[in-house]
């Protein structure tokens, strides 16, 4: 399936005009004979998205929050390129026939329905979209199996992860694991005096000390919810109990992750911070092919340090533990109240200190129920999305 022998991949990137996005197509040009794009895909960037396919010719184009437009459809035209609108055609251009890989990179809970759907149609489905893995684990996990989807994971501890397990027969055991170790950089707030934390800017939260990520994912980073919904991915994506999962912060963002084994070996996965090196392997894999990241120069990083997180620091991690321990849709109420406290924080609203304690209400007052089917895991997520909005309108009156 892969490889310039066997004729180049189709490959279909979700969310294009992001960052994960960015970091995909550079790789991709690197390997113009491995790679055949059959479609990119933004939500409402329609000129980054035409100046990407200008650039790398995909067969198709989806902008799925607009509506109909003749004359932009014309414009895409001329650059040899179909245009599709609305979220149906994400579902439609994930599924393809042509399309032999998938790039999940949306965003959000919104990326649920066609990262799915590419699981669905059994495709080798590369995971970035973290949150439809944590909303719908256990549907997800046997969409995969049934349709016979290969899942490579693209966050890069999980792929760290995967990278360190045993193989057996292409795919990744617990062969002897005795748990993981899944590493945090403790994100910009590690070492800020915890009374200060009341007052930070969504600016100074989305300066991450090592990694340059959409807004999201940066403020996800600062609160190490992040990391819980990391946890919750690793939970599915590997098949491990809570228990078997740990944390340690290592703010150098060296070691991407870490598996231990019965006899007590522990097998790292290491380089620079630069999410080409996930994409190149879960492109590449099984091969290894050029990523473009920078070599790793031990001797000029010098200290690898480590330490245990804060939880007093950070509660969303807690939360998120508490959430697979709770189980059933427990981890979509997350998930969403999470969106709604971090867009409300980014649109300078809520409190940076105030995401945690949504998150907490919402859990507290959304009832659990099973995540085996979508509806029920859709139907959380909106309960959960309508708690989230309420407490933070109470939070806000308080405040004013
Ligand atoms: P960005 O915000 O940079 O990009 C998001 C992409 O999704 C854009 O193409 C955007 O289109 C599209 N999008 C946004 N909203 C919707 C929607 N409602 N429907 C369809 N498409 C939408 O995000 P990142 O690249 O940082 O992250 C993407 C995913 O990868 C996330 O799940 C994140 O957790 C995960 N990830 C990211 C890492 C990173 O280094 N950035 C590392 C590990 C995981 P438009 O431009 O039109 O808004
Ligand atoms: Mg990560």
């Amino acid at each position: 399936m892969n490889g310039a022998a066997r004729g180049p991949l189709g490959l279909v990137l979700l969310g294009a005009t992001g960052s994960i996005g960015a970091s995909t197509l550079d790789v991709v040009a690197r390997h113009a004979d491995r790679y055949a794009l059959q479609a990119l895909t933004a939500h409402t960037s329609a000129d980054p998205l035409l100046e990407l396919c200008r650039r790398h010719r995909p067969r198709r184009a989806v902008l799925s929050g607009c509506a109909e437009d003749k004359a932009l459809r014309a414009r895409f035209a001329e650059a040899g390129c179909e245009l599709l609108f609305g979220a149906g055609a994400l579902e439609e251009v994930a599924a393809a026939p042509g399309c032999d890989a998938v790039m999940a990179a949306i965003v959000g809970a919104a990326g649920l329905p066609a990262t799915l759907a590419a699981a669905r149609a059994g495709k080798r489905l590369l995971l970035a979209n973290k949150e439809a893995l944590v909303m719908a684990g256990p549907l997800f996990m046997r969409a995969v199996r049934e349709a016979g989807a290969t899942l490579l994971p693209i966050d890069s501890e999980h792929n760290a992860v995967f990278q360190c397990l045993p193989q057996h027969g292409g795919a990744a055991t617990l062969r002897g694991v005795r748990r993981i170790l899944l590493t945090a950089s403790g994100g910009p707030f590690r070492a800020t005096p915890l009374e200060q934390l009341h007052d930070v800017t969504p600016q100074q939260a989305c300066a991450h000390p090592n990694w340059v990520m959409g807004r999201k994912i940066s403020v996800d980073s600062a609160t190490m919810m992040n990391k819980g919904l990391e946890v919750i991915e690793a939970r599915w994506l590997f098949g491990l109990p809570a228990e078997a999962i740990e944390v340690v912060i290592h703010p150098q963002s060296i070691v991407h992750s870490l598996v231990e084994y019965v006899d007590g070996s522990v097998i790292a996965q290491l380089s620079n911070p630069d999410m080409r090196v996930p994409i190149a392997h879960a492109l590449g894999f099984p091969d290894r092919i050029e990523s473009g990241a920078r070599a790793l120069d031990l001797g000029a990083v010098g200290q690898l340090t480590f330490e245990r997180p804060d939880l007093a620091r950070f509660p969303c991690l807690q939360l998120a533990y508490s959430a697979i321990l709770a189980g059933g849709t427990a981890p979509a109420v997350l998930n969403a109240a999470n969106e709604v406290a971090v867009e409300s924080f980014l649109a300078g609203r809520l409190r940076f200190t105030a995401i945690g304690q949504v998150i907490e209400e919402s859990l507290a007052r959304v009832a659990g129920g099973s995540a085996e089917a979508i509806e029920g895991v859709l139907d959380a997520d909106a309960r959960a999305r309508r708690a989230a909005a309420q407490c933070i309108s109470r939070l806000l009156g308080q405040a004013a």
